[in-house]
């Protein structure tokens, strides 16, 4: 086949004409007719008429007939065509590309469709046939022309769009297959009708002739456990559920299926994984702004899960540039377990501090000027919770400092979880500023 433009209306200058043009493409060649110069030439301008129902009734049937032989002979993509008054594409096998061509060329100037009809007539497969209940052996060459394992794929692809499973198999030239109804797809066609218009239950129930062909064993698969089994009861009770996961992400949010939330929610779950290049002797590693940028870059991860877990708009460690000194002794300690970063504590020093009782609702008091270390923020990971840690990574944040872990300031305001560890360690009131 050749690539070529054909002008239909030889009349006229060949921009206003309607265009016939064969292009093709790795696995079939496409038939595409251009009316949208001819029709914004001969029709009112923004008027898009309808093609004569017969017309589209033959297209959309060759449309059907040859897209399905394309796939079942292998290719694995989509197709894009315009569909309409403007743009007909039919995209077809390489040697149907001429008898398309003046399918087109009839149907366009003479109104004639039997060419078309004939097309689809040639190009249709058996598909009803195939996927009728019943075991039964497709034979390549008689059935079909492509590889048994690509025309199994087709088969099931197209035993999925009709809610069938197809119990199917290639052997070196043909394929066994033997469409059966899940019970659940008979239910969800009983449920919603309107969804399935005109489905017919032709495979429950169904036994095989006397003389069924009887699929040679060849192996592998076990047992059906499934066997007579009784399908599974379903119902619908009234539950509420919370929009947010406990990591701070929407259960909501699966348009990736859930890929995002599953890795975000497993580090928040048992901690960042610490790089094998990382050597980190003993368990407690103090980060600052002019460490190696490998070990600003794992505080700035587990910096990030407190960021989403309580929705704040920035993370609390943001020194992942060139190593710098920070005038306030930023730092943050990292506490590793089982290779993870399971830890996380963010702290500056200050002089700047009020004293509260921590009482609910009751104001600060008591300015104070000593320095102190400040804790901007404490995160333990979200199995390790309820273990102590927190307080443990306290009370190496006063160590580091040289003070006791009463000495130490919130930053404020403090968090539920802030307030709680703060009361465990400091019942009679904290610094904060
Ligand atoms: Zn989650």
């Amino acid at each position: 086949m050749t690539e070529r433009t054909i002008y239909l209306d030889p009349d006229v200058r060949p921009s206003v004409s309607r265009k016939l043009t064969v292009q093709a493409y790795r696995w079939y060649a496409s038939v595409e007719l251009d009316r949208d110069d001819y029709l914004y030439a001969t029709t009112e301008r923004g008027r898009e008429p309808d093609l004569p129902s017969a017309y589209k009734e033959a297209l959309d049937r060759a449309l059907l007939a040859s897209t399905d032989r394309i796939w079942c002979d292998g290719y694995r993509g989509s197709f894009s065509w315009g569909e309409g008054a403007r743009c007909t594409t039919v995209p077809v096998p390489f040697s149907e590309v001429e008898a398309t061509v003046e399918a087109l060329r009839v149907a366009e100037l003479e109104h004639n469709y039997h060419q078309l009809h004939s097309l689809a007539d040639r190009l249709e497969l058996p598909i009803e046939q195939w996927l009728s209940p019943g075991e039964r052996e497709l034979v390549r060459g008689v059935d079909f022309q492509s590889p048994p394992r690509v025309f199994l794929d087709f088969l099931r692809a197209k035993s999925n769009t009709w809610g069938l499973r197809l119990n199917g198999r290639a052997t070196a030239g043909s394929v066994w297959v033997r469409p059966t109804l899940p019970s659940i797809q008979k239910t969800i066609r009983e449920m919603y009708p309107d969804q399935y218009p005109g489905w017919v239950d032709r495979w429950s129930g169904y036994t095989d002739p006397e003389d069924a062909p009887i699929r040679p064993w060849v192996g592998g698969r076990g047992q059906n456990l499934s066997h007579e089994a009784k399908p599974v009861h379903f119902d619908n009770i009234d539950i509420t559920t919370g929009r947010n996961c406990p990591c701070g992400l929407s259960f909501r949010d699966q348009w990736d299926e859930g890929k995002i939330h599953t890795a975000h929610h497993a580090a928040w779950a048992f901690g960042i994984h610490v790089p094998k290049s990382l050597m980190w002797p003993g368990n407690l590693a103090v980060v600052r702004p002019n460490s190696p940028i490998s070990w600003r870059n794992l505080a700035a991860k587990a910096g990030r899960m407190p960021m989403r877990e309580n929705h704040y708009d920035f993370n609390s460690w943001a020194y992942t540039g060139e190593p710098e000194e920070a005038p306030a002794n930023d730092r943050a300690f990292l506490l590793k377990a089982n290779d993870y970063v399971i830890g996380y504590l963010v702290a500056t020093d200050t002089s700047e501090h009020r004293r509260w009782d921590l009482v609910d609702g009751s104001r600060y008091d008591a300015n104070d000027e000593t320095l102190r270390p400040r804790i901007d923020l404490i995160w333990i990971a979200g199995s390790y919770r309820r273990q102590g840690l927190g307080a443990e990574l306290v009370q190496a944040l006063a160590d580091d400092f040289g003070c006791q872990v009463g000495d130490v300031s919130w930053s404020s305001p403090i968090s539920d979880a802030g307030r709680q560890l703060a009361r465990r360690l400091s019942p009679d009131g904290i610094w904060v500023s």
